[in-house]
């Protein structure tokens, strides 16, 4: 269920403390430690998936989007990129999925 050696899976469990803009059965909501917008949030599962080619639970998979749904409508953000990054090519340097909510600012297209 959760990895030892996983930071997300410490912060989803409580084990490091931090603030959580949203919360719900399956899933958790917080800012990104080294934000690229205005507002970067990062929601993931409460279980741990290395990436969205491990996750294989359709209760996880709604969730998750209900809760980027939950936690832009909670603070107010009605524009907003989100991502994914699956795999090291891509981008994906923590493997514990997780969604990237971006918002503040005008994004680019496409990304770098
Ligand atoms: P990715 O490169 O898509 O795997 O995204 C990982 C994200 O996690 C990066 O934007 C990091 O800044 C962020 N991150 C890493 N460790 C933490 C942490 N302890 N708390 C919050 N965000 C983190
Ligand atoms: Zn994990």
């Amino acid at each position: 269920m959760l990895d030892d050696n996983c930071i997300f899976c410490k912060i989803s469990n409580k084990e490091i403390p931090s603030k959580l803009l949203y919360e719900d059965e399956f899933t958790v909501a917080f800012n990104d430690l080294n934000p690229q917008a205005p507002n970067h949030i990062l929601v993931i599962p409460k279980k741990h998936f290395a990436s969205l080619n491990e996750l294989d639970d359709e209760k996880y998979m709604s969730a998750l989007l209900n809760a980027v749904k939950e936690v832009t409508k909670k603070l107010g953000i009605k524009e907003y990129r989100t991502v994914i990054n699956t795999g090291e090519t891509a981008g994906q340097t923590v493997f514990h999925i997780h969604i990237h909510i971006l918002a503040g600012r005008p994004l680019l297209w496409p990304p770098g």
